[in-house]
């Protein structure tokens, strides 16, 4: 019986209960059935001992032991008969000798359905005054309880076999679940627990933490030019490599911290205990230092550094994953210092980390909400100064947090991609108003507007050109007044993938212009080969005029380099008239700047156009004299 499958077992239990239900209600029933005599009064003795029965199937019921089951199934099997008392086989006293044997089937096992069987046949038997005349001891008659019994058993066997089946099923089952489970939350290549292990230990911690019974600290370890490694060397490479730091991480950290791997290089220590931050720290340095000897994989050498950041754990922090940014922030110092180093969470990088999140969080939702616009700063040309066009900027007024300088909003734009619905956007306004500004004077057919597209929406996933292209014939444009301004550094930072598309793009008959020119380290062979239209000095370089020969010499340079190759040069950042004049005479052909104009909105930049329609040729007639 203890090899009995549980659910069985407990199945058994359950109808052991009905049946001392069944019998407390039944024997309540045949009490004032008996006394009312409609059947006949039976013997005092047999009212007796249905009350004991009824009595040991409830006990049997509240205490579902073994034994009392069995006990039952004996009783029933001496009593049943006994109550029977009819001296010819009928239906009814049938039944009372094969009851016992099917009560064993619902209460106990294969043995005791033999066992009720043989005992119940003993009694009708022994109760007939001559034993081999019962009709209990009649060959046909003890046949047929043979195949019922045996019907019984293989019932009794179906049941179990099922039952076991059901419950092989469950464990494999939750086998299954068990492996699945720590797969899901641990690292394949290092077994180390992974992020979701960790967001629900930290979770548990900073409970502990804000009840103030415990201290801890969050370390992310991030290891230098691991990315690089990775892609040359393989995955499996970088595997062992991660494998190979964590045991050597392993020994210094104390038991009350754990280790956490994040993916790809990501190394996360909890640390729990006194001294919080502190202590953090320590073993942060600790970790940092060990890193820093060079590594044994298949007998070569292999060095790498780790920069590491570190939070304590406090009670402002509202979630894990609050924790885990603050982290994240001293990281991503500790990488801008030089890297191979431990920076820790302070104020400073808090502010700063509260208002980039802020600014992100309005920044989602800016474009739906109107908040961004588009301010024109006009471009003259250098020698007699008519407008040649306009550069769009653009601009962002949040109801919160007032004016957002595009300084400090694009960067933040290109990290989270919303500058490629922000970039889309600022095309189509600045070809829309372009039309407009066009429009001012017949004299002003010809202006040009320039865009500044970023790096994230030229060689991004989508089609830049084609939303250059759609842009274009819907707001009327003629691709030749479009001038797309690309920053230097991008420009050189993919270059086999960006001249390909700036190729699309002058296909399109738009104008492409270099932005910043002179601080990305143009090599002049990558130069040559992109189909560029402008270069465009960049504002440190025209700050520098008539005062440090150097800038003057390579303003100089540039607009040589530029009328080498055929292209046309502007100068951002005209402050002054002293540079304006030096431009004019190094042969620039263009310039930007507050000397002539601020960015200023729509409204403002026509007002500007009609002035300068009035005075033409020239807005500015100094300008014109020197000629
Ligand atoms: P940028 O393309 O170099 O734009 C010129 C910046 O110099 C503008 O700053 C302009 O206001 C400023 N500026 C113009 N003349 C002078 C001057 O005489 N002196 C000084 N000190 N500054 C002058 P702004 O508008 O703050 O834009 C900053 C940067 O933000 C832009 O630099 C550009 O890189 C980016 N940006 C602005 N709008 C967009 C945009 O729509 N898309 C993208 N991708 N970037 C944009
Ligand atoms: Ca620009
Ligand atoms: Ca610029």
């Amino acid at each position: 019986m203890a090899t009995r499958p549980h659910t069985l077992t407990e199945a058994k239990e359950q109808a052991a209960e009905w049946a001392a239900w069944i019998a407390v209600g039944a024997s309540g029933a045949a009490v004032p059935l008996a006394v009312l005599g409609l059947r006949g009064f039976p013997p005092w003795w047999q009212v007796g001992l249905a009350f004991l029965m009824t009595l040991g199937l409830t006990l049997v019921a509240r205490t579902r032991a073994q034994w009392a089951r069995h006990v039952l199934v004996i009783a029933w099997a001496v009593l049943l008969p006994m109550l029977v008392q009819d001296p010819f086989i009928t239906e009814r006293s049938a039944l009372g000798v094969i009851l016992p044997s099917a009560l064993a089937l619902l209460l106990a096992g294969p043995r005791s359905i033999v066992v009720a069987t043989l005992i119940s046949h003993a009694v009708a038997i022994a109760r007939s005054p001559h034993w081999l005349d019962s009709p209990y001891a009649q060959p046909e008659y003890l046949t047929i309880v043979v195949v019922l019994t045996v019907t019984l058993l293989g019932v009794e066997r179906v049941l179990t076999a099922a039952v076991a089946r059901a419950n092989a099923t469950v464990t494999l089952h939750e086998r299954a679940e068990a492996l699945l489970a720590h797969e899901v939350e641990h690292d394949h290549a290092t077994g180390l627990p992974n992020r979701r292990r960790f967001q629900q230990a930290l979770a548990a911690l900073l409970d502990r933490v804000k009840a103030g019974d415990d201290e801890a600290s969050v370390l992310i370890f991030d290891l230098d030019g691991f990315k690089v490694l990775n892609d040359s060397l393989g995955h499996d490479f970088g595997d062992r490599l991660i494998l190979e730091v964590v045991q050597r991480m392993r020994p210094m950290l104390p038991a009350s911290a754990s280790i956490f791997r994040f993916g790809g290089d990501e190394l996360v220590v909890l640390c729990r205990g006194e001294g919080g931050g502190r202590r953090g720290l320590e073993l942060a340095e600790t970790i940092v230092e060990l890193v820093r000897q060079p590594f044994d994989l298949d007998g070569r050498p292999v060095f790498v550094t780790a920069s590491c950041g570190v939070a304590a754990v406090c009670a402002e922090h509202d979630r894990p994953d609050a924790v885990l940014r603050d982290a994240d922030v001293a990281m991503y110092r500790a990488k801008e210092r030089g890297r191979d180093r431990v920076e820790v969470f302070d104020d400073e990088m808090r502010g700063k980390a509260h208002r980039r999140h802020q600014l992100e969080q309005a920044l989602r939702s800016a474009l739906a909400n109107d908040e961004l616009s588009l301010h024109y700063q006009p471009r003259v040309s250098a020698t007699d100064g008519h407008v040649v066009g306009f550069e769009a900027l653009a601009r962002w007024k949040n109801p919160e947090l007032g004016n957002v300088g595009p300084v400090e909003f694009i960067p933040l734009a290109e990290e989270t991609g919303l500058i490629v619905p922000i970039g889309r956007w600022v095309l189509g306004e600045a070809c829309r108003r372009l039309k407009e500004l066009q429009a001012t004077s017949p004299k002003f057919g010809g202006l040009r507007m320039s865009v500044n597209v970023s790096g994230k929406q030229l060689l991004g996933r989508e089609d830049f050109t084609d939303t250059v292209r759609t842009t274009l014939a819907e707001t009327g444009v003629d691709a030749w007044s479009l001038e797309l301004e690309i920053t230097e550094s991008v420009l050189m930072g993919s270059a086999e993938r960006s001249i390909e598309r700036i190729a699309a793009l002058k296909a399109l008959g738009v104008k492409i212009g270099i932005d910043d020119f002179g601080t990305g380290y143009s090599s002049l062979s990558h130069l040559r080969k992109l189909p560029v239209d402008v270069l465009k000095v960049d504002r440190a370089f025209v700050m520098g005029l008539g005062q440090s020969p150097e800038d003057g010499a390579i303003v100089h340079l540039v607009v040589m380099l530029a009328q080498a190759l055929g292209l046309e040069t502007v100068a951002e950042g005209v402050e002054t008239e002293q540079q304006l004049e030096e431009l004019r005479m190094l042969g620039c052909d263009e310039a930007q700047g507050y000397l002539l104009a601020k960015p200023m909105p729509l409204a403002d930049a026509i007002a500007y156009l009609q002035r300068a329609a009035g005075n033409l040729p020239s807005t500015r007639p100094t300008s014109r004299a020197a000629e």
